[in-house]
């Protein structure tokens, strides 16, 4: 099965006509209110359990007039939301949304900008601009650091994200999550090129050091 992707739009319409499933297009487009009705039968769970809806992605802030409309919606039915996001998206954006989150999840990759651009694509000058601002405003973050052995794992890193973070007024906690290669599969399927092939999931031992570093500026770190 291949695909070329220079002239494929997306249709879907082998994917409707393949009666083995082997062609499958994920995603579909819903209104606010279609997501809300689905949302919705869960509330009697969130009761019980203290839950509501988490914003992922991708990234929530990709579609952000979706995304207000919607948190708005969940904080009009006094559902708690997250958001989970990578910080790249302008200040006037967070701006619009942050009184209808009560948390954001908030990616934190690497405090080095050149490395940052290298790894993402971008500075990470506007990222960490807007958690400051976040923090500042009162807004409950808690930081995600995801540890790439070889990427953001070293001593400097750890210790410039420490010291960054330690300053923040409002942060929860920081979660120290270990690479992982679940994406591997999902850029094959894309016929996207997987840029950090040799990279393996850090050892136990790894993460319990980079926890060590975060906790001596002062930090709750949760190890996933
Ligand atoms: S989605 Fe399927 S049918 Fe549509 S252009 Fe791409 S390959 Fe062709």
């Amino acid at each position: 099965m291949t695909t070329n992707r220079t002239i494929c739009d997306n249709c879907g319409l082998c994917a409707e006509v393949c009666y083995n499933g082997a062609r499958e297009l994920l995603g579909r487009e819903m209104t606010v209110a279609q997501v809300m009705k689905e949302i919705e039968r869960d509330v009697p769970f969130f009761d019980q359990s203290q839950g509501g809806v988490t914003f992922s992605g991708g990234e929530p802030l990709m579609q952000r007039r979706f995304l207000a409309e919607a948190l708005k919606a969940c904080r009009a039915h006094d559902i708690h939301t997250v958001v989970d996001t990578s910080g790249f998206a302008s200040w006037e954006v967070f701006e619009s949304i942050r009184s209808d989150v009560n948390l954001f999840l908030y990616d934190l990759k690497s405090m080095d900008d050149e490395r940052h651009s290298q790894y993402t694509g971008v500075s990470n000058q506007l990222i960490l601009e807007n958690l400051e601002k976040l923090s500042a405003v009162g807004a409950k973050c808690v930081v995600r650091i995801p540890l790439i052995p070889g990427v953001n794992d070293d001593g400097e890193n750890l210790r410039a994200s420490g010291k960054f973070l330690a300053e923040l007024k409002n942060l929860v906690a920081v979660d120290l999550m270990g690479y992982h290669e679940i994406a591997r599969g999902k850029y094959e399927s894309l016929g996207m090129e997987y840029r950090l092939p040799e990279t393996k999931a850090p050892s136990a031992e790894s993460m319990q050091q980079a926890a060590r570093i975060l906790e001596s500026f002062g930090l709750k770190v949760k190890v996933s």
